[in-house]
């Protein structure tokens, strides 16, 4: 294991930030996984699952069983680490200026196909490695705007290389779940059904700009772009949801960690077997999966437990008025899988109460929570 250590600079005046790399395996070897977790930082689970993986691929490398090359980053987010409100961490958005630590990573593809025309050949293989070169390049010419931009490229200057990047995040509460995108989805079926994945959710554009999309979107739009040379999808990613936020256990990290493990056997970054076992669920279209909002204030009850299959009409919640003590039913319009709720109980009006995994799209636009 080589670790190095990356200085990212604060907001304040004299204020800096350490980004943890670790690194296993031979640089340069393929295939080439990365995996963080944290990138919101006041998400648990990934960055415990990321850490015990780490551990887990030190035992591996000095049985010399890393075969390719494993980038390990633990806490992918030391600002937002560094954010706390009265007394509570806080790490989904920039307490700078507002903006979701997963959203807004640029779109390369645009940026370098002026880079690469007239340059590609006939040899996949060659054109993988020009690519490669470009997106590079692009990121070492861009200026980031401040500290969290600046943790934004040196993220993607880590993850971009990879044949496979995995976004460890976590939910309020929620069954373990999985985004991914068309294009990568037949490298991430062993991870989804290793992790016990209830919900495996599908969006070539999910809308944003997060992360897992902005390592793959170039090579998807390259290709089209250039249909007479061969450009494979030479990145497949996945943002995968460990459950809860307080789903923090070592029993539950060593679970995922050993999951992610023999998903990196199975992609050959790792020798040795692995059996797959059958899937918990089929991919769904993420503009299937239904946002339940909360239509009027009060506390908030379930009506049924996640991961419960529920049917069109089904009351997934009630909320009672406090004063008067009227009780909405909250019913879904979908019939799926329940795999995802908040953590809080006490709702406003216009408050996300769920996520239910259907079969049929029927939204558009912006895909992710906010
Ligand atoms: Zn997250």
């Amino acid at each position: 294991m080589r670790e190095t250590t990356i200085l990212l600079p604060g907001y304040g005046p004299a204020s800096f930030h350490n980004l943890t790399v670790l690194t296993f395996g031979t640089p340069g070897a393929r295939p080439h996984i990365y995996v963080q977790g944290g990138l919101h930082a006041d998400e648990g689970p990934g960055m415990l699952a990321a850490r015990m993986l780490a551990d887990l691929l030190a035992t591996v490398e000095a049985e010399g069983r890393v075969t390719g090359c494993v980038t390990v980053v633990p806490a992918a987010n030391p600002i937002g680490l560094s954010q706390f409100v009265h007394g509570d961490q806080t790490g989904r958005f920039d307490l700078y200026d507002g903006r979701n630590f997963n959203r807004d990573y640029p779109d390369l593809g645009d940026e370098i196909a002026p880079r690469i025309a007239g340059r590609l050949g006939r040899d996949p293989e060659t054109n993988v490695a020009l690519i490669r070169e470009a997106l590079r390049a692009a990121l070492d010419d861009r200026m980031a705007a401040g500290p969290t931009d600046h943790l934004r490229l040196e993220l993607l200057r880590l993850a971009m290389p990879a044949d496979v990047v995995l976004d460890l995040h976590c939910d309020g509460e929620a069954e373990v779940h999985l985004y991914t995108q068309p294009a990568s989805l037949d490298r991430m079926r062993a991870l989804a059904a290793l992790t016990g994945c209830r919900a495996l959710l599908l969006a070539e554009i999910s809308g944003g700009n997060p992360f897992d999309e902005a390592v793959v979107w170039p090579w998807v739009e390259l290709a089209r772009r250039f249909p007479d040379h061969p450009i494979p999808p030479a990145c497949a990613s996945a943002t995968l949801e460990l459950r809860g936020r307080s789903d923090v256990s070592r029993r539950l990290g060593a679970a995922d960690a050993t999951a992610i493990l023999r998903a990196l056997v199975h992609l050959g970054a790792v020798s040795g077997t692995v059996e797959l076992p059958p899937p918990a669920c089929e991919p769904t279209p993420l503009a299937g999966s239904e946002a339940l909002v909360a239509p009027v204030r009060g506390l908030l009850s379930y009506a049924v437990d996640l991961g419960a299959r529920v049917a069109e009409g089904d009351v997934i919640a009630e909320i009672t008025d406090v004063v008067t003590g009227e009780v909405t039913p909250v019913r879904t319009r979908t019939s799926g899988v329940f795999y995802a709720r908040p953590a809080t109980r006490i709702a406003e009006i216009g408050k996300r109460l769920g996520k239910i995994a259907g079969a049929e799209p029927f939204r558009d636009g912006l895909l992710l929570s906010p």
